[in-house]
């Protein structure tokens, strides 16, 4: 372990044990890793005898309900509660833990930043940044380990709850041989990979299969087919009664075409506003690109949102991309 990560490590500890009343907290639109680490944290606090409520803005998506404690996950804040420190989990910049969250933790006497996206800005008393973990949740699993605290099968579920939706089930670039030792330590103290799998991967509705053959319908090639970009309109989500969070994992799809560099999914998130979402090969940075819209993420996987009508939006865009990768 790197002099700089255990010391990072060495002071989130200490701050850990000289404060009790603790407030975690993700990004917006949560995800897998964001789940997986809000729970996570919330977990070993309580291993450590603190006390932990956690919050995450945004509707959990219905494929990681079953996860232990998701009913102790609030949305708003608590105004009246009173926190010695929040921790904030997944999230590249501060703004992303969303609006009324940001306002109530800027208040807090002390923040700790636990990520692995590229930082934007940085934040927080104490910011541990680990772009070469392949998650929040691995990170977790190192603070476990500085701990001294086996994780228990509930923790040891949340953590490669993580590990495998950020890396794609084990196929996107940030995959390593460490990623899959901290994964079979994590079955051997009794996550259920076969369970989890089956919970977040085979439980699509209906309706979230007919969007996705909507989304698909309108698939384009571009440069030689290096880069695959697709669309989800309103209107879709009506005619197939779905609901947006139902297309979060449809960009791997795009990705998933041999020929493809880059994959770029544009969402209408609501009039007027589109969410676009990258993924590329090695060597084609989409962070830097997100950035120029006010986004980030990972050199491989990205977003932005940009204000514009969907049709205006990808023509736009999809000409910024051509021009990137030349
Ligand atoms: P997505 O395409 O929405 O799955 O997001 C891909 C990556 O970019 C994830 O790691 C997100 O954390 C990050 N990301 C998504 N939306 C934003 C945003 N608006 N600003 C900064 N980063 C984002
Ligand atoms: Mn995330
Ligand atoms: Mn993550």
């Amino acid at each position: 372990m790197s002099e700089q990560k255990t010391t990072k490590i060495r002071r989130i500890i200490s701050a850990i044990r000289d404060n009790d009343r603790f407030m975690v907290a993700t990004h917006v639109h949560p995800d897998g890793d964001a789940l997986g680490s809000l729970l996570g944290m919330k977990f070993i606090l309580e291993r450590l005898g603190k006390k932990a409520d956690i919050f995450a803005q945004d509707k959990i998506p219905p494929e990681f309900d079953f996860l232990p404690q998701t009913r102790a996950i609030r949305s708003k804040p608590i105004q009246s509660a009173k926190y010695d420190a929040a921790i904030l989990v997944d999230c590249g910049d501060f703004e992303r833990v969303g609006d009324e969250l940001a306002g109530f933790i800027s208040g807090l006497p002390f923040i700790i930043n636990i990520d692995h996206h590229v930082p934007n800005r940085p934040f927080g008393n104490i910011s541990w940044v680990e772009q070469s973990a392949c998650s929040t949740c691995e990170m977790l699993f190192d603070l476990c380990m500085s701990l001294s605290l086996a994780p228990d099968a509930n923790l040891s579920s949340v953590l490669y709850t993580g590990l495998i939706t950020d890396t794609g089930s084990f196929r996107f670039s940030n995959t390593n041989r460490r990623v899959l030792e901290v994964a079979a330590i994590l079955v051997e103290m009794g996550a259920d990979p076969v369970y989890l799998a089956t919970q977040i991967y085979d439980s699509a509705t209906p309706e979230k299969l007919k969007l996705l053959a909507q989304v698909l319908g309108t698939l384009q090639f571009h440069t030689g087919a290096r880069i695959v970009t697709a669309e989800l309109s309103r209107s879709m989500l009506a005619n197939s009664s779905s609901s947006y969070m139902d297309s979060e994992g449809f960009i791997n799809h795009l990705r998933s075409v041999k020929s493809a560099d880059l994959a770029i999914l544009f969402r209408e998130v609501n009039d007027g506003l589109i969410h676009v979402s990258m993924r590329s090969r090695e060597g084609i940075d989409v962070a830097k690109l997100a950035q120029r819209y006010g986004g980030g993420g990972h050199k491989q996987a990205a977003a932005c949102r940009i204000s514009g009508t969907l049709h205006a939006v990808r023509s736009m865009f999809v000409g910024e991309a051509v021009s990137y990768m030349n």
